[in-house]
């Protein structure tokens, strides 16, 4: 330790830190123009933060100077404040001072300084000097770069490469004639995340959408969490007269630290989008009409209560939202169980993330992720696999970018197609293990096997904490290499390299999403993950353990509040009757005993005639992919009634439409990936006659009879933090100071499980058992390609919500089909030509995208498209034995470059 002294006042701090840093910790402001706490120290280049220090016969600047002992430091001396004075008025020289009419007016570094050192603009200036002539650039769809503006001080260039791993921009030319641009004047290659705007310190780069439409001291900024993905960030909805215009962060709030993808920056305006749904409908004849709530509810209630007495309580079933939050879902589950009397409730996530629920709670006995996303950055060995986690979970993969380009970590990401992250990982040292789609689990038992065959397993683990290991060594013996390669397509070389890299550290992690968890093998998949990390040991410490990255903004509180036939909120299972008691007693209620069928059991029951009513809260049960079999069951049914803020394809069938408020006007939680319950905030009026989920459940409850007894979002949060022990002592009070990680005690979370062990009955190994049958069944006579389906940075599931944002649908306004180079070569096109595909429910003309990404044999064309198309047809239910949906299993083409015309004649 040191003694320094900072503005008179004698300080002790650790050698080798900058005096910017100690001077902040104090509280003592230095101003800076070029530094940022997120980007690398000591950049240095704009000199505003110079000190004065007793002894040195200049100015230094405080960012890269560090303290040394009895350094005495004047941070605001009459020369300190003399030279930022001139350094500003040198700024200001080249700076256009068009305050008046630029965005950044009021929330803009450069003008405050000037302000606070009393600088002249450039009007009266003392100083002359050449105007710089650029153009400005409206290039870009969302970005307006005005280089006038821009100071040069690298903040834009420095978060897009040091941070977001991007490099889409960087300083071109040198001297007075630099400027930012994108390298060697190529194609803008950017991601659209908007960090470069929000670093700006100036009005350099501003967003196109949001000009001239506040002025910043005009804009309420309402704390929030981003309704897309499950990574959960944390972002502002800036409102004037009850319009959102823009999304801000804040640097110090949530896992994002500041920083967020193009849907949360900018797909803000799917909430007041005109097709949104703004009163309650009712069907006369074959044709909705308006209706009032009262009309709707009493309409419904009495229909339920018809249907019941009719058909008794199993007719009758709800579809809950991976969209929606905590306290709908809740309220929506109770309803069901306590009204209505009985637990067939499930939500569309049935199809792709119920086998990681079920995985997880076979081997750990816990439903989620066991580590936090900021763990990520304390691994050692990070394996993704099953997962775009940069197109899809932008944020996450930010992280592990960081983990391993500044931290260390190995990256080894196991993928199909050659994606960015794994092109940003070969960059600095990292593997890809390309392997054929839909085969992960398959290397992973190879991998099991490997570790166990070389005795390189973690015995001492195993013994003390595992159950269940002897019958899992014989479930994965026959997967030996050449077994693995055969059906993979990985050299054993390759599967030794990821073993023996995984099983040489205690730290870490596997990160994986759908493309692993979907359809008839998606179970076993993730078992093959938890089984990896049991053996190892790789669990129950600090970044070592597993990571199921969730796709939406509450998939992981749907499951959590008991939207699933067998589980209660909290996992507990249905069929055991103690675990019933407490909520009897709380709910006042006789729950059922029989129990629930889940979603493709209840498309069966409705076509068998078994169930007569169905309640869709906030997702669309017409999903494109099973269209014909979804909406041939809801044109059976006696009644629908659809809860959403659109009307979707299945309210167009409904019999009543309630109109619901979306996240931007309700409060409540989400509850994100990595367990952590965050607060959503109001911040707009409710659109139309629209009302939260929860509210309308309670009304129709009440309707028939029982009341709920919640007067707001907070009241349903008091009853499940009572009844749901991992949400014990989560409260809004608390949650609006900090968010908190469940399992919840006395108010603090976890940030990762089984420090002190697995729960009873858990830290089981579980037998792999693989159907293979469906990994190759292309028809090669026939088909020449085999076609995947996935998720993309602009528009992730179907896009429902993403596609009414202008932003974004002025950045994705074209769909095409990525091919090979060695395909495009065959088939002689070139980007942008058009192809025609073929699947073998139909075909359709595209343009082609030619990209390193794919592997010669295959194409890929982004889930929502595909699934607004019939491309797929039925593909998936038939090749999915009834299980759900499976993208693993690819459909297979043909491409050719005739027209359609040609093709169809
Ligand atoms: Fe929203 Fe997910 Fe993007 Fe974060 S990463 S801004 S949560 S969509």
């Amino acid at each position: 330790m040191i003694d320094i002294t900072i503005n008179g006042k004698k300080i002790r701090t650790e050698e080798g830190r900058s005096i910017l840093d100690v001077a902040n910790e104090l509280g003592v402001n230095i101003p800076t123009l070029c530094h940022h706490p997120h980007l690398k120290a000591g950049y240095g280049s704009c000199r505003i933060c110079a000190v004065e220090i007793t002894g040195v016969k200049r100015l230094l600047p405080a960012c890269v100077t560090q303290v040394a002992n009895n350094m005495e430091i004047f941070t605001d001396s009459k020369s300190v404040r003399k030279a930022r004075k001139l350094l500003i008025e040198l700024l200001l020289l080249h700076h256009p001072c068009d305050c008046l009419t630029c965005d950044k007016s009021g929330e803009c570094i450069l003008q405050n300084l000037a302000y606070e050192y009393e600088v002249e603009t450039n009007t009266y200036s003392r100083f002359q000097g050449h105007k710089r002539e650029f153009t400005i650039d409206l290039k870009s769809p969302v970005i307006e770069r005005n280089l006038y503006r821009c100071i040069t001080c690298g903040r834009c260039v420095r978060v897009c490469d040091e941070v977001r791993g991007v490099g889409a921009i960087d300083y071109v030319r040198r001297g007075f004639d630099t400027e930012v641009n994108t390298p060697q004047g190529m194609k803008l290659r950017c991601e659209f995340c908007g960090s470069c705007i929000a670093m700006c310190p100036v009005g350099a780069l501003t967003s196109k959408s949001f000009k001239y439409k506040a002025r910043f001291w005009e804009l309420k900024k309402v704390p929030t969490t981003c309704a897309y993905c499950g990574t959960g960030c944390q972002l502002e909805l800036n409102v004037k007269d009850n319009v959102i215009y823009r999304v801000t962060t804040n640097d110090n709030a949530g896992i994002n630290e500041g920083h967020l993808c193009i849907r949360g920056r900018y797909g803000f305006d799917f909430v007041q989008h005109e097709s949104r749904l703004k009163e309650p409908l009712m069907r006369k004849g074959d044709k909705l009409v308006s209706a009032t709530w009262d009309e709707v509810l009493i309409k419904s209630a009495k229909e339920i209560e018809r249907i019941k007495e009719q058909y008794g309580v199993q007719s009758i079933a709800g579809i809950g939202s991976v969209r929606t939050t905590n306290e709908d879902n809740y309220v929506f589950q109770k309803f069901f169980r306590a009204v209505v009397g009985t637990n067939n409730v499930d939500t569309v996530a049935h199809y792709y993330h119920l086998p990681v629920i079920k995985s997880m709670q076979k081997s750990f006995g816990v439903s989620a992720a066991t580590n936090s996303i900021e763990e990520l950055l304390g691994a050692k060995v990070i394996v993704v696999i099953g997962l775009d986690v940069a197109e899809l979970n932008p944020i996450v993969g930010v992280k592990i970018r960081r983990a391993q380009r500044y931290l260390g970590a190995k990256l080894i990401v196991v993928s199909p197609k050659n994606d960015k992250l794994v092109r940003f990982s070969q960059k600095y040292d990292g593997t890809w293990v390309k392997l054929k789609p839909g085969t992960e689990g398959i290397l992973l038992a190879g991998i099991c096997n490997y570790l166990i065959k070389e005795n390189k397993i973690n015995l001492d683990f195993i013994k003390a904490h595992t159950i269940g290991y002897e019958n899992f060594v014989k479930s994965v013996s026959a997967w030996t290499p050449e077994k693995v390669k055969e059906i993979t397509g990985i050299k054993d070389t390759d599967l030794k390299e990821i073993a023996e890299a995984y099983v040489g550290t205690n730290k870490g992690m596997i990160v994986f999403g759908n493309e692993l968890s979907m359809g008839i093998n998606g179970e076993n998949n993730v078992l093959a993950i938890n089984n990896l990390a049991l053996l190892t040991g790789n669990i129950g410490r600090e970044s070592a353990g597993v990571m199921p990255v969730t796709e939406y903004s509450n998939l992981q509180g749907a499951y959590d509040m008991g939207v699933e036939p067998k589980l209660l909120p909290g996992y507990r299972e249905v069929s055991i009757s103690q675990e019933k008691t407490k909520f009897k007693k709380a709910w006042n209620a006789t729950l059922p005993e029989e129990s629930g069928l889940t979603l493709p059991e209840i498309i069966n029951a409705i076509q068998e005639g078994k169930i007569k009513a169905l309640y869709i809260m906030g997702d669309n049960l017409v999903l494109p992919y099973l269209k014909r079999r979804h909406k041939e069951a809801l044109d059976m049914l006696e009644l629908i009634i659809v809860q959403d803020i659109y009307r979707t394809e299945s309210a167009d069938l409904a019999t009543m439409v309630f109109p619901a408020a979306s996240f931007a006007e309700k409060n409540g939680t989400f509850t994100n990936t990595d367990r952590r319950i965050q607060r959503i905030n109001q911040a707009i009026n409710r659109v139309g006659c629209s009302r939260p989920d929860w509210e309308i459940i309670s009304a129709l409850s009440a309707e028939m009879g029982y009341s709920m007894n919640f007067n707001n979002e907070s009241d349903v949060m008091a009853e499940i933090s009572s009844l749901v022990q991992i949400y014990k002592e989560v409260n809004f009070e608390e949650l609006n100071k900090k968010a908190v990680q469940w399992p919840v005690d006395i108010k603090s979370g976890t940030k990762f499980l089984f420090k002190d062990g697995f729960p009873p009955d858990s830290g089981k190994f579980c037998d792999l058992i693989f159907d293979v049958s469906v990994l190759s069944k292309k028809d090669k006579t026939e088909y020449s390609h085999d076609l995947m389906v996935g998720g993309t940075l602009c528009h992730s599931g179907t896009g429902t919500m993403s596609h009414r944002s202008s932003d974004i649908s002025l950045i994705a306004d074209k769909v095409f089909l990525k091919i090979s180079y060695a395909d495009a070569r065959k088939l002689g096109v070139k980007e942008n030509d058009e192809i025609v595909l073929t699947t073998p429910f139909d075909s359709i003309r595209l343009p082609i995208n030619i990209v390193s990404e794919m592997q010669e044999g295959y194409v890929f064309l982004p889930f929502y498209f595909v699934v607004n198309t019939n491309l797929l047809g039925n593909f998936l239910e038939l090749n999915n034995k009834g299980k759900g949906m499976n993208f693993s299993e690819l459909c297979p083409v043909n491409l050719n470059r005739e027209t359609k015309e040609e093709s169809d004649s």
